[in-house]
């Protein structure tokens, strides 16, 4: 029997991944194919000429003199603060609100990881709050660049200045942001970034990268990732097995052209949303500091109720996530540290609250619709 041509169609809502990297992959699958075919033909897979070749590509996009390609942003963090000579009995100065790995790094590199607040009108180190927090062993500062905002790195770079101390950027959600015309990766002793898949510039597996301006910081990068050899069985210290691989390093000299373009899609989501969700609900949206150029890696806003919010969207095949829900310090891993619930207030409010909104390259137009809608949907009657 025909059904009525006058009953209403129930279209599924139109899914919107949280990320999908299918938009910026399609176009350079032949180019990324070659790329790798040419790595199996060349029979080299450990450095080699692919390895140098981003490496001295990626410095440039950066601003800085030198990159020191290695496995993951956590790696990157870890050697950079060992090669600017950090170790047991040294304190280092990080946000209390950042990925794990950034407290992560600083413990395997030896050193005590000492919490400081964020600030609201960047989510970043509060300069204030980490001049009050060093003491007789700090010997770094390491501010994060969350959510693809920089830092207040003028700021952080007169006090660690003042006081004699490593600056380093973790730069892991800001490959191409700048601000007060510091770049990103060129503003601090050495900055360290993540390729895992899903960062503004990701690989097809995990890589990552210090860039820095100093010899000696890459030298000792470049030592630490193969075992501390500073030349072939010279082992001045021991390290670690954290090369860039040869294939990612392919992969990445093939993305890292379209980082300009693929960030400018980004910023045109992030504006499409600032207008459709302003004023909705108790709706709190990203900051965006003056003279920052965000590289919107994360779209996170703030709610009361960040899980209704999230578990709404999600029956409407919306995708979010939350970075991150807990601050370093609530952490069971960290518990150690020491610090008790209500020391970060800023830190902990924004872990409560946040709620990380679908943004890549390539989102369409209709997918960007769809989750404002349904943001509004869920403030007008979802509650
Ligand atoms: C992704 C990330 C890292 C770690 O990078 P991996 O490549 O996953 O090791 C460190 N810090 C921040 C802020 C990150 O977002």
């Amino acid at each position: 029997m025909a059904t009525s041509p006058l009953r209403a169609v129930e279209t599924p809502p139109a899914a919107v991944p949280f990320v999908d990297l299918r938009p910026s992959h399609e176009p350079l699958r032949r180019a990324l194919e070659r790329a790798l075919a040419h790595v199996v033909a060349g029979n080299a897979f450990s450095n080699g000429p692919e390895v140098a070749a981003f490496e001295s590509e990626f410095a440039e996009a950066c601003g800085a003199r030198l990159c020191v390609g290695v496995s993951s942003g956590h790696d990157a963090l870890k050697l950079a603060l060992r090669a600017l000579g950090l170790g047991p009995g040294d304190e280092v100065v990080i946000p209390a609100q950042t990925f794990v790995a950034t407290a992560e790094a600083a413990i395997e590199a030896g050193a005590r990881p000492v919490l400081v607040d964020v600030r609201e009108v960047d989510r970043t180190l509060d300069p204030d709050a980490a001049a009050a927090a060093i003491g007789p062993r700090t010997r770094a500062l390491v501010p994060v660049h969350l959510h693809g905002q920089m830092a207040d790195m003028r700021a952080l770079r007169a006090l660690a200045d003042r006081h004699g101390l490593a600056l380093v950027e973790d730069a892991c959600q800001a490959h191409g942001a700048s601000r007060d015309g510091l770049r990103a990766g060129a503003a601090g002793d050495a900055a360290a970034f993540s390729f895992y898949p899903t960062k503004n510039l990701g690989a097809l597996g995990d890589a990552g990268a210090v860039t820095t301006s100093g010899d000696v910081v890459a030298e000792g990068c470049r030592a630490l990732r193969e075992h501390g050899q500073a030349s072939k069985h010279r082992h001045l210290a021991l390290g670690y097995t954290a090369r860039l691989d040869t294939l990612q390093a392919a992969v990445l000299r093939v993305k890292l052209p379209h980082l300009p373009g693929w960030n400018a899609a980004r910023a045109q989501a992030a504006a499409f949303y600032a207008e459709a969700l302003a004023g909705v609900g108790d709706l709190a949206l990203p900051p965006v500091a003056p003279g920052s150029e965000h590289a919107w890696h994360l779209y996170v806003v703030e709610t009361a109720e960040p899980e209704r919010l999230r578990r709404f969207l999600g029956e409407r095949g919306i995708g979010t996530g939350r970075h991150y829900p807990t601050p370093l310090h609530l952490l069971p891993a960290l518990a150690n540290l020491g610090y008790p619930a209500g020391a970060f207030p800023v830190a902990e409010r924004l872990a409560a609250r946040c709620v990380s909104l679908p943004l890549f390259p390539g989102i369409a137009a209709a997918q960007l619709e769809a989750v404002a809608a349904a943001v509004r949907a869920f403030f007008d009657h979802g509650r």
